[in-house]
């Protein structure tokens, strides 16, 4: 059983509620986790309002926050593989991506914001009027809350911890309930980095949890990353008091593949592209715009490469492609590929259950899709790929920027110029041309549209954790 973290004491919730978690390799039992209700969610508001005011956070040399950040990345490394296989166990994930993936880059994060505490800096501005000195301050938020999903727990969470405390920010962080463990662990080892208490407070629960947050008239942020349907719910929550809002929300990306690619080095990464964690990726290529003259070639390229992964427990040192997150996922990723059948594409490979313990899906490949199906528009977040065909390269550009996502595209070309126009015509965040997506600190993460508002990481993130301050004064005498 593990506790809610309110201002540097580990309790239980105030009403003794609990919730499970489930190893999704085979369904069992892996831990209960205390459910935060309305009376923690105020505690441990309160418990970050407090700290975000008291001196010993307030005043903190910059240089001081930055040590703490790099003492947490040392600490995350020493407790690596404890998270790792804390990580595979709580989201399927196979244990060598949460060991070259997840644990480097959740530390990453933390020392690449570490450089930033004593790099916030504002600016002096040339103001019209005559002896008047105008400079900016950037300053915390305030109170932050950090709403997390399950597909990649430990990281993201890093991507949220990192930037708010680089920037003097307090912060309560809810984790997904499907995968709250490596939260939990994080939230220890924070702990003994020795940040103040009430600094960073831990709530686990479900949407009760981060709607409360949401909601609270005294947290002024809220950085959320899920689902577009609840990152819109979001926004009616926060209007009581005009929180800040950051929203990482879903995608559907496309990956062009142009007549003149490299189609065995497009298969090698498209399959990455759309697979990787069983295609339980924000960004994951999820549909294919192939040239017609290369379409054949490619899908059954990838129908033979999807059918060739090995399935398994993420801590099977074999497996290269664990499960889904949960039986009510799994069964709607079922969904989608029966409608895509229903609606006349053509099944390739997969399009079934695994009939095993756990999770299981087939990895999917259909052919013969059009813009209309629901195979091509919907985020489906599993490993199924929809090819379709297209004639025209101009079309193929509304094609792509054709749905209410914006979140990432991949283009595969040996042309530089079809790969940077390309790049500047499709709306989405990150363009990724001859590779499979990646995250990075030091770059940018985020979604047009309907994928969210705001970004994170690199500088991006030291502007959504902070507010500007201009001071003004006048030199003459007063
Ligand atoms: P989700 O929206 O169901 O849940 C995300 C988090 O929000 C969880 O912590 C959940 O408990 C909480 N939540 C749920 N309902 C809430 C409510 N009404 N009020 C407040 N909090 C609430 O998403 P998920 O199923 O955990 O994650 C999958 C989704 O996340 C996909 O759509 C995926 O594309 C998206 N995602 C986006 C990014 C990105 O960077 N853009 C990264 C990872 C995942």
């Amino acid at each position: 059983m593990t506790d809610l973290l309110i201002g540097g004491s580990w309790r239980p919730a105030a009403d003794g509620a609990e919730f499970t978690t489930f190893d999704p390799a085979d369904g069992s039992v892996l831990g209960t986790c205390a459910k935060a209700g309305a009376a923690d969610v105020d505690l441990a508001v309160a418990a970050a309002r407090t700290a975000f005011d008291d001196p010993a956070w307030a005043e903190m040399p910059a240089h001081t926050r930055a040590r703490l950040l790099w003492r947490v990345a040392d600490l995350v490394e020493e407790h690596g593989e404890e998270l790792a296989e804390l990580e595979t166990r709580d989201n399927g994930q196979p244990l060598a991506v949460a060991r070259t993936v997840t644990v480097p880059g959740t530390a990453e994060h933390f020392r690449y914001f570490a450089g930033w505490c004593t790099k916030i800096e504002g600016s002096v501005l040339p103001v019209a009027y005559p002896d008047t000195l105008h400079y900016t301050r950037r300053e915390p938020v305030g109170v932050c809350a950090l709403i997390t999903p399950w597909n990649f727990p430990l990281m993201i969470a890093a991507w949220k911890l990192a930037p708010a405390l680089a920037c003097g920010n307090t912060v309560i962080i809810k984790p997904a309930e499907q995968t709250p463990l490596t939260t939990v662990k994080l939230a220890q080892l924070i702990g003994r980095a020795g940040f103040p208490p009430g600094v960073v407070n831990l709530l686990t629960g479900g949407a009760a949890t981060g709607a409360a947050l949401a909601e609270h008239p005294d947290v002024d942020k809220v950085s959320f990353t899920g689902s577009t349907a609840v990152g819109r719910t979001l926004v009616h929550y926060s209007a009581g008091n005009l929180k800040r809002l950051t929203l990482e929300l879903g995608g559907k990306a496309p990956s062009i593949i142009a007549a003149d690619a490299d189609i065995d080095a497009a298969v090698a990464g498209n399959v990455q592209g759309a697979l990787f964690n069983s295609g339980q990726v924000c960004a994951a290529y999820a549909r294919f715009y192939v040239d017609r003259k290369r379409a054949d070639e490619f899908t059954s390229k990838m129908a033979a490469a999807a059918a060739a992964l090995r399935l398994g427990p993420g801590l099977d040192p074999d497996t290269q492609l664990g499960p889904l997150i949960s039986e009510e996922h799994r069964a709607s990723v079922d969904g989608h590929v029966s409608l895509a059948t229903a609606q006349g594409a053509t099944l390739v490979t997969g399009g079934d259950r695994v009939d095993r313990p756990g999770f299981f899906y087939r990895p999917t490949v259909f052919a013969d899709v059009t813009d209309e199906m629901s195979i091509a528009q919907d985020e489906v977040f599993g490993p199924v790929v929809p090819v379709l065909a297209y004639d025209d390269p101009d079309e193929l550009v509304a094609r792509a920027n054709g749905l209410e996502y914006g979140l990432a595209a991949s283009i595969w070309t040996d042309d530089l110029s079809t790969a940077h126009r390309l790049a500047a015509r499709i709306r989405a965040g990150a363009v990724f041309i001859n590779m499979i997506h990646v995250p990075d600190a030091a770059t940018t993460w985020g979604g047009y549209r309907a994928s969210g508002w705001g970004r994170e990481m690199g500088p991006y993130a030291i502007d959504a954790y902070t507010e500007v301050k201009g001071v003004w004064t006048h030199l003459g005498k007063p």
